[in-house]
């Protein structure tokens, strides 16, 4: 299939010929040609399936010229991932007159005012700011009548959900609505039976999205030896650029310093650095200022962040739709990436819940010249039993991992 034969305006043609796109992702495939028709869609598709061209298109489609009020708003769970879905809209309508803005917090009131006053078509927003200027009048939504809810299991995890309700109460009734979520757990359900109208479900296959062009592996290690096993993995793989993630933001600070200390070019996002100090790291990292990322969950969220050729998961991540979102930052448009998790003995079930989230197991390694200090992880008596009751039949024989050199890319 091609993207003229969704019948696309002109305008929008050029931009998707200027970007390079030549034939839709399997998200924009199905997700399409509905948004098109007027329908209401529930995606399931991680981040780098092309999701957002999948609902962008569609609607800058429908908006077609520019108009005073806004009538779209586009929902999103952080900053980063706002400015990004922000940027992807000004790509696609750059032949059009369409307008969109960014609005979130952090930052002072007076560009988006500003930005409001002059006009614009498509708002992309997170939800604690873009309310403030609700009801302050600053934005008015009675024109809302595309509305995308974007990583809707994240809002639900950040809290948002209430937010994300009163404003859609703001918006007109009669509405175009999109959810895109990893998963719909509960209140997720309750809010699509309030907030949409007969939805169609479409789903690209989180396996094959989890990336099937990395290779994954786990790095048993003890507790105490992390970091060092953590540096070992930098000094023996081939890489060019690499997002190390951490589960919390004292976490990511404390493995920041040790990759400062050890003299490497890293920098560090996480929700207590200000916008300023994030953004000037995802800058210099994507301009290869600095070759380490270290990143939270949250904060690293869907960004678009090409050419990283190795994730390091510093923690085993808790929920293991993250491991797929993490691992969706290498891999991208089929270049090779390796993924590489250190896991202790504590993290057994969560090691277990991956992989049956991914359906598939993740072998383990060890690395070469690396001097272990004995945790109960390498212990077979111990994890004979234990990975066959928890990690369905992943067994680690003792002794037994495969060496880790001679895979990584040049
Ligand atoms: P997303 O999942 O929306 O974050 O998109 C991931 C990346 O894929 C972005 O860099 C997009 O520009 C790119 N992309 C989206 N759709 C296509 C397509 N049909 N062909 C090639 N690249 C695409």
């Amino acid at each position: 299939m091609q993207f003229h034969e969704f019948g696309f305006r002109l305008a929008l043609q050029d931009a998707i010929n200027a970007l390079g796109y030549k034939e839709p992702t399997p998200i924009q495939a199905q997700a399409i040609p509905l948004l098109l028709e007027g329908k209401d869609v529930i995606g399931s598709a991680q981040t780098g399936t092309g999701k957002t061209a999948a609902f962008a298109l569609p609607i800058l489609h429908q908006l077609g010229v520019h108009a005073r009020d806004p009538r779209c708003l586009i929902l999103e769970p952080t900053r980063e991932l706002a400015v990004q879905t922000e940027e992807n809209f000004r790509k696609f309508s750059r032949f059009t007159d369409l307008r969109s803005v960014v609005i979130y917090g952090g930052v002072g009131y007076e560009q988006q005012r500003a930005a409001m006053k002059a006009g614009v078509d498509v708002i992309v927003a997170t939800p604690g700011r873009l309310l403030d200027l609700v009801q302050d009048r600053t934005v008015s939504l009675a024109q809302a009548k595309h509305l995308v809810l974007d990583e809707a299991d994240r809002m639900l995890d950040m809290g948002f959900l209430p937010d994300v309700k009163r404003i859609l109460e703001r918006c007109p009734k009669e509405r175009q609505t999109a959810l895109f979520s990893a998963t719909i757990p509960p209140a997720i359900a309750t809010l699509v039976k309030w907030a949409m109208k007969d939805p169609v479900r479409v789903a690209v296959d989180i396996e094959r999205s989890a990336a099937s062009t990395v290779k994954h592996v786990m790095y048993p290690v003890a507790e105490r030896q992390k970091n060092d096993l953590l540096l070992a993995l930098l000094e023996h793989a081939h890489w060019e650029s690499v997002i190390i993630f951490c589960r919390t933001k004292r976490g990511a600070d404390d493995v920041f310093a040790t990759l400062k200390r050890a003299n490497h070019k890293a920098t560090v996002i996480h929700s207590d650095r200000t916008q300023g100090q994030r953004q000037q790291a995802l800058d210099g990292f994507k301009k290869a200022r600095y070759e380490v990322l270290v990143a939270t969950d949250i904060a690293a969220r869907g960004l678009d962040i090409a050419d990283v050729t190795h994730v390091i998961n510093y923690d085993v991540p808790e929920h293991p739709e993250d491991y797929v979102h993490r691992i969706g930052r290498t891999g991208r448009a089929m270049t090779t990436g390796d993924a590489m998790t250190i896991m202790t003995a504590s993290d057994a079930q969560l090691v277990a819940a991956i992989e049956r989230f991914i359906g598939q197991k993740v072998p383990r390694e060890k690395l070469e010249n690396f001097t272990y200090q004995y945790t109960a992880i390498f212990d077979e008596a111990r994890l004979g039993p234990l990975s066959e009751r928890r990690v369905r039949g992943v067994k680690l024989s003792g002794g037994g991992y495969s060496i880790g050199g001679g895979r990584r890319r040049r």
